[in-house]
């Protein structure tokens, strides 16, 4: 390569980098999808939902049940999407029609929105979001109390020991693991010598009377 052209390399990515930068400085953040924005009418409330994997992007079930395509977005664009032909196609009476028009008044209207009224919501959204994170986790704590009683019921059937034991069982089970923790019960071997060795000792009689 020769110097001229090595120097005219260097001006083209010079030039490129400040055009990398420059649409860096005007990219703006994308707006978190908020209830009483892209939700707030009752058109909607019907037909938008937001995106599960990122809250700046919405969701067009009109779109996505004709198209199966172009139905997701970023929430600042809500408005180009009900204006745009592909959604247009959605809108098939003049209900609709009428709906999708005030829809986007609603939307233009919200952009000029108090801020503080935006930032009491997003406070309000942050705290339904822990709502249902409280709810999964006690749905999950319902479901391993099922199993692990499934598991109890599991041990009489296949022990061939009287359903009567159950209550008994829990009980120990549950005084077991207070008293001694999950570490010491991971740790402990129980086998038949062990068995009668400890069972030989006195001691185990004295302790059982204890229970
Ligand atoms: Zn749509």
């Amino acid at each position: 390569m020769n110097r001229r052209s090595s120097v005219v390399l260097e001006e083209e990515k010079e030039k490129n980098e400040a055009r990398d930068n420059s649409i860096k400085k005007n990219t703006k953040p994308h707006t978190a999808f908020r209830r009483s924005h892209h939700q707030g009418t009752s058109y909607l409330k019907r037909i938008i939902t937001k995106d599960e994997n990122d809250k700046c992007r919405f969701n067009c079930l009109a779109c996505f049940e004709k198209f199966k395509k172009g139905h997701t977005g970023y929430c600042e664009n809500l408005k180009v999407h009900l204006q745009h032909k592909q959604h247009g196609k959605t809108l098939l009476t003049d209900d609709l029609k009428k709906e999708n028009i005030e829809a986007i008044k609603h939307l233009e209207r919200v952009q000029q929105e108090d801020p503080s009224k935006i930032i009491e919501e997003i406070e309000e959204e942050k705290y339904d979001e822990s709502a249902t994170i409280t709810t999964k986790i006690e749905s999950q704590l319902v479901l391993n109390e099922a199993s692990f009683e499934f598991e109890i019921v599991r041990f009489l059937i296949t022990q061939n020991l009287p359903f009567s034991l159950g209550t008994s069982l829990l009980q120990f089970i549950q005084r077991m693991a207070n008293k001694f923790g999950n570490e010491t019960l991971n740790n402990a071997h129980i086998y038949d010598k062990k068995i009668t060795f400890i069972a030989a000792k006195e001691c185990v009689a004295k302790e059982i009377q204890f229970f």
